[in-house]
């Protein structure tokens, strides 16, 4: 009786140890190392999970980091403090280029570009878009939901009371999410240190923009002439700034006869190396006989 209880349990004893052991090799043998970076470029990171880097959190950036599929200054949390530690990290020089930030590329408010329409439905601005396009007479202008407000996660944006965000410029890393979110392109991202923009992203014609919008970009042209930078021009009905080129001299937003161009108040270094560029004398007709 006690052999046919003890035979068993030893053979299988045996099988488990020799189960254990081909487990045990093969798991040496097949070992993946992570790479000792990825735990120091993980230490280095805010631990603020927010996604903003475009990976599954803090772990999937420093992963992405050490595979080279994300550059050393992918936080935009961080930036350039935890940029310069992954840099030493990983051994590479850190581009201190000038950050980004979010702009509103939209100045018509409920009280400058009303609403054709009522919408009753989900406040999103996704949903109401479907419906037929969103309920301003403008297709190309804020819906005024707040979609981009509810995905920002670092405060930066908000909704005034005549239905346009916002941006906080000291809150706002340039993750991108808002600009993600909204269905009609309004939110992009830009130089921090650029302070003139389009408040506008309107491509129709000028006598449909007034229509619609008051504040809007009836593309006349006569920013691209105002400017000495060459830094501006009408592409499809709509002015359109060259940051590289932009002094902030804010010379366009003086003519702009609608105030689609807007200069921002606060104070940013001058911008380097740029010069007035000379343009061709315009083509006079030759004098008739
Ligand atoms: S900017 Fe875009 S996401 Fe934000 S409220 Fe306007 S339409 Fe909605
Ligand atoms: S701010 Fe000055 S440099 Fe920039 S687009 Fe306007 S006129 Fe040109």
């Amino acid at each position: 009786m006690a052999t046919q209880i003890i035979i068993p349990v030893v053979v299988l004893g045996i099988i488990a140890l020799i189960i254990g052991v081909a487990l045990a090799v093969a798991a040496k043998r097949f070992e993946v190392k992570e790479d000792e970076r990825i735990p120091q470029v993980r230490a280095v990171l805010p631990g603020a999970n927010c996604g903003g880097c475009g990976y599954p959190g803090c772990d999937g950036c420093a992963a992405a980091i050490v595979k080279g599929e994300a550059p050393v200054n992918a936080c935009p949390v961080g930036g350039a403090a935890v940029a310069e530690k992954v840099g030493a990290i990983m051994g590479e020089a850190v581009d201190n280029s000038m950050p980004n930030v979010a702009q509103v590329l939209c100045g018509g408010n409920c009280e400058k570009a009303p609403r054709q329409t009522e919408y009753y439905g989900l406040k999103d601005c996704n949903e109401a878009v479907v419906a037929n396009g969103g309920p301003k007479g403008c297709r190309f202008g804020c819906i005024g939901l707040g979609s981009c407000v509810s995905v920002c996660e670092f405060d930066a944006l908000h909704m005034t009371d005549k239905m346009l965000p916002e941006v906080n410029i000291n809150h706002c890393v340039a993750c991108g999410k808002c600009v993600d979110i909204c269905p009609k392109n309004v939110m992009t991202l830009i130089p921090k240190d650029q302070i003139v923009h389009v408040d506008c992203q309107s491509k129709e014609k000028g006598k449909l923009v007034r229509q619609n919008c008051e504040v809007g970009c009836i593309g006349c042209g006569i920013c691209e002439k105002t400017c000495m930078f060459d830094a501006i021009h009408v592409q499809g009905n709509l002015a359109v700034i060259d940051y590289s080129k932009c002094s902030n001299c804010g010379a366009c937003v003086k003519k702009c006869p609608t105030h689609a161009l807007i200069k921002e108040g606060r104070k940013v270094a001058p911008r380097k190396g740029l010069k007035p560029v000379k343009k061709a004398a315009p083509k006079t007709k030759p004098a008739e006989a």
